[in-house]
C-alpha cells in the first residue's frame, strides 16, 4: 500500500463527508466557524508516549483522547482534526489500518464524530510518530483558562486519578497486580477516556480548568500559578478506580501511595475550579452526563499546592510531575 492508497482507503472515510475536507483530495481543508476556534496539538512518539508494542488501534485512540482532553478542559467541542503521520521506513503502510480504526473509533466516541479534515503522511527513519491538531468551538461564553480561579472556589476533578500511571507500570510489568487489575489498568493507560460530555458544563460554569496529563499535583500547580491562588488538595478525596483502591490498600505507606497516584500522570481528566455558587449546577450537569466529578480541594489565598495527607497533616511535595527535558 502506498501513501495515496493509505490516504484514500484508511483516512478519507474518517472525513465523514465533511464538506471542507473534500474527501482528502485537495491541498488543504476549509473550516467554517461561526466564531472563535480553540486549537490544540499533541504528538505521540513510540517509546515515549506509548509502548512500542502497544496495539496500533490503541495508539490511534490515544492520539484523539489526549487532544480531546485539552479541548474538554477549555470547554470546547471538537469540530475538525488534522493528522500528521510519520511512518517508520520498512514497516508496511497497510499496518496503519489498525491505527486508522482506533483513530476513527475515538473520533466517534470521544469527539462526537468530529471529521478528519486533512493531514500529512511521511516516512521516517525514526520511531512511529503521530500528531493530531484538533480545532474546537467554545460551548460556553469563552475559552476556559487556567487563570480565573478565586480563593474560596471548589476544586474538582473528573473521572479517576492514578489509573494511567499504574497502567503504565502494569503494562511494563514494573509492579505486581492481580491479573484482573493488571488488564484493566493497562487498558486505562492505552485508552484514556477524557470527559468530553462535560465540556459544555465546564464552559458554562468553571472559573478555571486544565487537562490533567502530567500528574494531578503538577497540573494543579499550573492552575494555582496562572490564577494567583493556592490550591489545597485533600489526598484522601482522590477519586480512585476499584483497581487503584486495591493497589493502594496493599501499600505499606498510604501517604506515599496516594502521592504516587497524585503525581503519576497519563490521567487525561479535567481539573477545575468552580465558585461555590456555580458548583450545584456543575455537579448536576456531571450527574446528567454520567461523568464522575469529585471535589478534591479548595482554592485559598496564597501560592502553590498544599497536599493534605490521611492524618490531616500537610505532605511535602517533591515531585513536580512529568517533564520531557
Ligand atoms: P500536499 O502535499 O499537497 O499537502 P498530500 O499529497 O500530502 O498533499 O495530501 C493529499 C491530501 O490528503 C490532503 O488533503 C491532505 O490533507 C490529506 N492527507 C495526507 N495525509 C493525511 C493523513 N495522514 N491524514 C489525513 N489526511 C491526510
Ligand atoms: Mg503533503
Amino acid at each position: 500500500m502506498g501513501e495515496f492508497d493509505a490516504i484514500a482507503t484508511l483516512f478519507a472515510p474518517l472525513s465523514r463527508g465533511a464538506p471542507g475536507a473534500f474527501g482528502l483530495t485537495d491541498d488543504a481543508a476549509l473550516l467554517t466557524a461561526p466564531g472563535d476556534l480553540i486549537v490544540t496539538a499533541d504528538a505521540l512518539v513510540a517509546g515515549v508516549h506509548f509502548l512500542p508494542d502497544d496495539p496500533l488501534d490503541s495508539v490511534g485512540w490515544k492520539l484523539v483522547a489526549v487532544n480531546v482532553s485539552d479541548l474538554t478542559a477549555k470547554g470546547a467541542a471538537p469540530v475538525g482534526a488534522v493528522l500528521t503521520l510519520c511512518w517508520p521506513h520498512g514497516r508496511p503502510l497497510a499496518d496503519a489500518a489498525g491505527f486508522a480504526k482506533g483513530l476513527g473509533d475515538a473520533l466517534d466516541r470521544l469527539a462526537g464524530g468530529c471529521p478528519l479534515i486533512g493531514g500529512d503522511t511521511t516516512g521516517t527513519p525514526g520511531p512511529l510518530t503521530v500528531s493530531l491538531t484538533l480545532f474546537g468551538a467554545p460551548l460556553g461564553p469563552a475559552m476556559v483558562r487556567r487563570a480565573g480561579a478565586a480563593p474560596g472556589d471548589v476544586v474538582a476533578v473528573t473521572g479517576v486519578i492514578g489509573d494511567g500511571g499504574l497502567g503504565l507500570a502494569a503494562a511494563r510489568g514494573d509492579d505486581v497486580f492481580p491479573d484482573i487489575d493488571r488488564a484493566v489498568l493497562a487498558e486505562a493507560y492505552r485508552r484514556p477516556q477524557p470527559p468530553g460530555f462535560l465540556a459544555g458544563a465546564i464552559g458554562a460554569h468553571a472559573s478555571a480548568a486544565l487537562d490533567v496529563s502530567d500528574g494531578l499535583i503538577a497540573d494543579l500547580g499550573h492552575l494555582a500559578r496562572a490564577s494567583g491562588v493556592a490550591v489545597w488538595l485533600d489526598l484522601e478525596a482522590l477519586p480512585l478506580s476499584p483497581a487503584a483502591a486495591r493497589w493502594l490498600a496493599g501499600q505499606p505507606d498510604r501517604t506515599a501511595g496516594l502521592m504516587r497516584l497524585a503525581t503519576a500522570g497519563d490521567d487525561y481528566q479535567t481539573a477545575m475550579a468552580v465558585s461555590p455558587a456555580r458548583w450545584p449546577a456543575l455537579a448536576a450537569a456531571a450527574e446528567a452526563a454520567g461523568v464522575r466529578l469529585t471535589v478534591i480541594g479548595r482554592c485559598a489565598d496564597g501560592t502553590g499546592v498544599e497536599a493534605i495527607g490521611p492524618d490531616g497533616a500537610p505532605v511535602a511535595i517533591d515531585v513536580g510531575g512529568w517533564r520531557h527535558f
